[in-house]
Order: structure tokens, then C-alpha cells, then sequence
């Protein structure tokens, strides 16, 4: 249950990952709108697709070679009739209407197997027998005749067997017509795409993204267009978290940056609030100016947690505002640190966005690669440390980098992944597996 703001809850990340992961299942989606096929790349589908014929409409060849009976590859080598060719996108009337024993059909990929042929013997273990005299180019009814005639003497050995149903796809064997493809909720991705565009659909409906709104607090602050005095810092962390919005696949709005004042700061939230989610950074740590909780405490605010047992990004907030007919409005109060902005939102905000932009929910999975140095920190936080994942094939390594913690966004930006270190764990040996948590990555 969510508390007020007097009760502080500090979970363990795995606690704190279940809340938000439950609050997200609650959340009502947005609306839909519909767009080109190409447009749609990365959206969120919002319809179902359905095969408006059955995949492969014909029993499909997956090899060049010859359409055959498997059983009449019992011995080998086998020679066989070849009474005719197909090729892909074959006429219908050009087909055999059948294949008998001791004849077999020269066959294309993709095209269509001919009745009786069960299998298709792949072309590298066949050799056609008769000489092949060339077709004339220029004349299309002498053409045809000759490479009938042709067909009709050739013989083709074949050297090895084939097991029925080797090469060849049966009818529907993919998707029967009718059948549900793909359902809504679905992040859509080359192949989902490529899907769509085989079931003859131009245009999709798919999920209005979420628009989330960015506040970033601080007296220190500024914007880019301003030139910094010398103890400002530019406002980085709204620009980390607008392309982690993007790439979540919501619409970031980056609002005014809002000063360490309560009363400025609850105006901003309460702006903030018109959004589908409210993303603060900064002013959620334990410092004398750090007056986010308390803002939000007063527009009556409830706090799932206001803390995680990680390293970066202790201070992590998660909560909601009660917003008339919407329900709910979720917001996150991310520790300024721009690291620890980078992975709180990751591991915390992200699944929340997912879920308001229609996406089904999917667990966190963590990769694992060896460690390639080794690692040493202090016990009591799960931490993620910004790393470099490198190797070849099925030899990755990670190590790593070298930061000046949590505010490092340099070593950031060279890192490719965050090596995950359990709580437990004060010294990761070279030669470890250990698990990396690989932004963006999808299972
Ligand atoms: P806070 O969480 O407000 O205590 O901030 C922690 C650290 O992060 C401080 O060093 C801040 O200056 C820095 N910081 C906070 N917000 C930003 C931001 N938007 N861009 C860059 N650094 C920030
Ligand atoms: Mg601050």
C-alpha cells in the first residue's frame, strides 16, 4: 500500500521493481491513432493481425532442386524423370498435377510443390543427365516447345535422401488464415513490421504515446542557452532522460527548470500533472533544499517508496497524485545525479512508460558476460556500474570503466552497460560471470 510522505519506505531494488511493476498493470492506456506501415516502426501496436490467408499459401520450397517422392530416395544414388519446372510465382496451369513414382520436378525456392512431390532434394546432390541444348531467346512458341522437349529427356540422379517434409514448408504451416499473428501491445519491430506488410497491411493502429513530462530542480541549473557562472552546472539530466523517453517510446515535454522554492516547485508539478507521467530530477536526497517529497506531499501525494537499496540512485521516489476521472497520475522522483537519473530511470521509470504506452509487461532480464577485471565495492546495495561490454562472439567481456561516481556522465557516455553487483558481494573475481543490465535491450 502506498503511505504518506511521513513514512519513509526504503525497498530492496527487486521490492521496489514489483511495485512499479504492479502499478504499471493498473494504468489506463491512451488512445489510438493510425499510421503509415513505415511510420509505425517502434510504435506500440494497438490491433490485432490476422492472416488474410493461410502462410505459405502453397506448400512452399525452401531449396533449389527437384520436387520429389522421399521414397523413391530409398536407394541411392536414384535417378528420376524430370517431367517439368517450376519456378517461384508460377502460373498455376504451368504446374504438374502430379508427381508420380520415378519422376521429380525441378524446383525453385519459393516456389510451389507440386502434388504428390513430398519433399524437395536439394540441387547440390543431384546431376541432370541429358545435355541441355539452349532455348532461342526471340521466339517464345518455338522456345516453349524446345524446353519441353528438353524437360521431357531429362533424368536427374540424386545422390542423397530425403526425409518426407525435408524442404519444403506445408500450406499454413506459419499461420492458417484467419489465425491471430500479432496482438495489441506489441513493440513493433523489423520482423513484426515485415509480418504486417505479408498480411497486406499498408497502415496500423497503433498507441498514442505517452507524453511524459520532464522537471528538473535545482538552484544550480541552467539552461543550455544560458552561459553557466562558475559554480552553475548546465542542465544535463533532461536531456539523458528525453532520449530515454524517446527511446521507451514516449514523447518527452521538457518543462521550465524549477528552482529549490516549494512554492515555485508545486506550481511546476502541478503543470506537470496535465502529462500521463511526471518525471523530477533532483530534490529527492536528504539535503536542506531538497524540497520535491515535500511539494508533492502537499497536492496530497501517496509514496510507494521513497528510497531503493541501489547504488546509483538511493534516493528514488515513486508515487501518484490523485487526478479526478484519470484516476492517477504516476510520477518519479529521480536522484539528480545524472547517473543515477540514467538508471533509475531505467530500471523504475521505464516499465511505467512502457505500460502507459499500451506495451504488454515484460520482466527485466539481465545479459551475463564475463568479467574481464575485477570488481570491489562494499556490501548492502545492488549496484549498477557503468561498464564496457566488449569481446567477439561467444567470448564477451565487460569490465568497468573508471568514474568519479554517480555524477561521472563522461565515463558514462563511454560505457556501453552497467555490470550489475549483488548486495552481497564485495569482490567479483577477472574470469566471473556476472549479469549486465544493457539499456534498450529487449527479450
Ligand atoms: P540533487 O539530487 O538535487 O541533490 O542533485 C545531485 C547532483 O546532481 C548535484 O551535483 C546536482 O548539481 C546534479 N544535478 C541535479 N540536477 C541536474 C541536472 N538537471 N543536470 C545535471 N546535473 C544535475
Ligand atoms: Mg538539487
Amino acid at each position: 500500500m502506498p503511505v504518506g510522505h511521513d513514512s519513509a519506505t526504503i525497498l530492496s531494488f527487486e521490492d521496489a521493481r514489483r511495485v512499479v511493476e504492479q502499478q504499471s498493470a493498473c494504468v489506463r492506456k491512451n488512445g489510438t491513432e493510425t499510421v503509415d506501415l513505415l511510420s509505425a516502426v517502434g510504435r506500440v501496436l494497438a490491433e490485432q493481425i490476422v492472416a488474410d490467408r493461410d502462410i505459405p499459401p502453397f506448400p512452399r520450397s525452401t531449396r533449389d532442386g527437384y520436387a520429389v517422392r522421399s521414397a523413391d530416395l530409398a536407394m541411392l544414388p536414384a535417378t528420376l524423370d524430370v517431367i517439368g519446372e517450376i519456378k517461384a510465382g508460377e502460373k498455376p496451369d504451368r504446374i504438374p498435377s502430379a508427381v508420380n513414382h520415378g519422376q521429380a520436378v525441378s524446383i525453385m525456392t519459393g516456389a510451389p510443390v507440386p502434388a504428390g512431390a513430398d519433399a524437395v532434394a536439394m540441387v547440390e546432390y543431384t546431376a541432370e543427365h541429358s545435355a541441355a541444348r539452349a532455348a532461342p531467346q526471340n521466339n517464345l512458341v518455338e522456345s516453349k516447345l524446345v524446353e519441353n522437349k528438353l524437360i521431357k529427356n531429362k533424368r536427374v540422379e540424386v545422390t542423397r535422401s530425403v526425409a518426407p517434409g525435408e524442404n519444403v514448408v506445408a500450406q499454413g504451416a506459419e499461420g492458417k488464415k484467419d489465425s491471430t499473428l500479432l496482438v495489441p501491445g506489441l513493440r513493433l519491430n523489423q520482423a513484426a513490421i515485415a509480418l504486417a506488410a505479408s498480411v497486406g497491411k499498408s497502415r496500423l493502429e497503433v498507441f498514442v504515446r505517452p507524453r511524459v513530462a520532464v522537471l528538473t530542480t535545482g538552484d544550480e541549473i541552467v539552461d543550455l542557452a544560458a552561459e553557466p557562472g562558475p559554480t552553475q552546472i548546465r542542465n544535463s539530466n533532461s536531456f539523458s532522460l528525453a532520449a530515454q523517453i524517446q527511446e521507451a517510446g514516449g514523447e518527452p515535454v521538457l518543462l521550465p527548470i524549477a528552482p529549490d522554492e516549494p512554492g515555485k516547485l508545486r506550481q511546476l508539478i502541478e503543470q506537470a500533472l496535465q502529462f500521463d507521467l511526471l518525471l523530477l530530477t533532483g530534490g529527492v536526497s536528504m539535503g536542506r533544499y531538497d524540497f520535491v517529497e515535500q511539494a508533492l506531499a502537499e497536492i496530497h501525494a501517496e509514496f510507494f517508496f521513497t528510497g531503493a537499496k541501489i547504488q546509483p540512485g538511493r534516493p528514488v521516489v515513486f508515487g501518484r497524485v490523485p487526478a479526478g476521472d484519470a484516476g492517477y497520475k504516476y510520477f518519479f522522483g529521480l536522484p539528480g545525479n545524472p547517473v543515477s537519473t540514467m538508471v533509475t530511470f531505467e530500471l523504475f521509470a521505464r516499465p511505467m512508460l512502457e505500460a502507459l504506452a499500451g506495451m504488454s509487461p515484460r520482466k527485466l532480464a539481465f545479459l551475463h558476460a564475463r568479467l574481464k577485471s575485477d570488481v570491489r565495492v562494499r556490501t548492502g546495495l545492488k549496484r549498477f556500474l557503468p561498464a564496457i561490454l566488449s569481446g567477439e562472439f561467444e567470448n564477451a567481456e565487460v569490465e568497468l570503466v573508471a568514474w568519479q561516481g554517480s555524477g561521472d556522465i563522461a565515463a558514462t557516455a563511454r560505457a556501453n552497460c552497467y555490470i550489475v553487483v549483488p548486495p552481497d558481494r564485495e569482490h567479483i573475481a577477472t574470469g566471473e560471470w556476472v549479469a549486465l543490465l544493457a539499456p534498450g535491450m529487449r527479450v
